[in-house]
C-alpha cells in the first residue's frame, strides 16, 4: 500500500457536507480509499439533519421519528467509522425542503448570515489544516438550500481562513491548497450504468431518472479518483444510515461488479488552486509533492 505518511504530518483532507448521510451518497469511496493511505480526513456536517424524513420504510416507525436527531447522530458516527474517517458538526438546524414560495424556518443553515456560518467553518479549517477541502458546487448537485448553503460557506471559508485580517481572533491562518467540487451521480454516470446494465440483460431502475435529467450541459471533470476497491466500503458506510437508505431501493439497488467494471472512479472539478498540477488528474492530491507541500516542508 502506498502511505502516504511521508512527513511527519499526513496529509489532511477535509469534506464538508450538508447534513449526516451526504457524506455515504457522495465522495464516500473516495473519503475511504484516502484514509486506508494513511491521509488524516475529517468530515464537516454543516446540519444535524433534524429536519430529514425516515426514507427507509422499514424504519418509519414513531419511536425512530420521536428521536431522529440522536439516531442520525449514531449514524453518521457509526459510517465514518465504517469509512475510517473523522466527522464533525459546524452546529446549525437543518433547513428542511421548503414547498415552492415557502421560506426556509428561522434560525435554519440556509438563512444563518453567511459570515457567521463561515467563520465557524473558518475556525475548523485553521485547527484541521487541510490540504484539499471538497464540497459541492455551486448547484449544491442537488436543490436543497443546505446544500446551496454547503457550498457558499464553504467557498467564502476556504478563501478566508489563510487571511490573516480575516478574523485572527479564529486561530492560526491556513490556506487550503485546492479545493474541489463533487461530480457525484452525473448525467453521464446514469447513462453509463444504465447502457451498462441492459447490455448485460440486467434490469435497470435508471431509465426515469434519465428521463427526469434531460440533456442540460453537464459541468466539466478534471480529476477522476479510482476507488472502485472501496465501494463496499461505501455501501456499508451508506446502509448505515438505516433511517436514510432503503436497503432494497434507491442507490443500492444497481449491480455493484458492473458498476466496478463500467465507472470505477468518483468524479471532481478542480475549483481553485494554488499549486500547479496537470489535468486531467486522478488524485486530489497531485501537485502536492513530497517536501513541497506549504506546512509538510
Ligand atoms: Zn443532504
Amino acid at each position: 500500500m502506498n502511505l502516504r505518511i511521508t512527513h511527519e504530518e499526513p496529509l489532511r483532507l477535509m469534506s464538508v457536507h450538508a447534513h449526516p448521510d451526504d457524506e455515504s451518497s457522495k465522495g464516500a469511496a473516495t473519503l475511504a480509499k484516502y484514509a486506508a493511505q494513511g491521509v488524516d480526513v475529517l468530515v464537516v456536517t454543516c446540519t444535524g439533519g433534524e429536519r430529514g424524513d425516515v426514507l427507509n420504510p422499514a424504519m418509519d416507525r414513531p419511536d425512530v421519528r420521536r428521536d431522529l436527531p440522536a439516531i442520525r447522530r449514531a449514524e453518521v458516527a457509526a459510517a465514518c467509522g465504517v469509512l475510517g474517517v473523522r466527522q464533525r458538526f459546524l452546529g446549525f438546524a437543518d433547513s428542511g425542503l421548503p414547498a415552492a414560495g415557502e421560506p426556509p424556518p428561522a434560525g435554519c443553515f440556509a438563512v444563518t448570515p453567511l459570515e457567521e456560518a463561515a467563520g465557524r467553518l473558518v475556525e475548523i479549517i485553521r485547527e484541521f489544516r487541510p490540504h484539499v477541502v471538497v464540497t459541492y458546487d455551486e448547484t449544491g448537485g442537488y436543490p436543497h438550500p443546505d446544500h446551496v448553503r454547503t457550498h457558499e460557506v464553504t467557498v467564502a471559508a476556504f478563501d478566508a481562513a489563510g487571511d490573516p485580517a480575516c478574523r485572527p481572533e479564529a486561530g492560526e491562518p491556513w490556506r487550503p491548497a485546492k479545493l474541489y467540487y463533487h461530480n457525484a451521480l452525473s448525467r453521464a454516470w446514469f447513462r453509463t450504468m444504465h447502457d451498462a446494465l441492459t447490455a448485460r440483460g440486467l434490469d435497470s431502475a435508471m431509465g426515469p431518472v434519465l428521463a427526469e435529467l434531460g440533456d442540460a450541459s453537464e459541468p466539466e471533470v478534471t480529476t477522476r479518483v479510482p476507488c472502485a476497491e472501496y465501494f463496499e466500503v461505501r455501501d456499508r458506510a451508506l446502509l448505515a444510515h438505516a433511517t436514510q437508505i432503503d436497503p432494497d431501493g434507491g442507490f443500492m439497488w444497481h449491480d455493484r461488479e458492473v458498476e466496478r467494471q463500467v465507472w470505477p472512479t468518483e468524479d471532481y472539478r478542480l475549483a481553485r488552486s494554488h499549486v500547479e498540477s496537470a489535468l486531467p488528474e486522478d488524485d486530489l492530491f497531485a501537485g502536492l509533492a513530497a517536501g513541497r507541500v506549504p506546512g509538510l516542508a
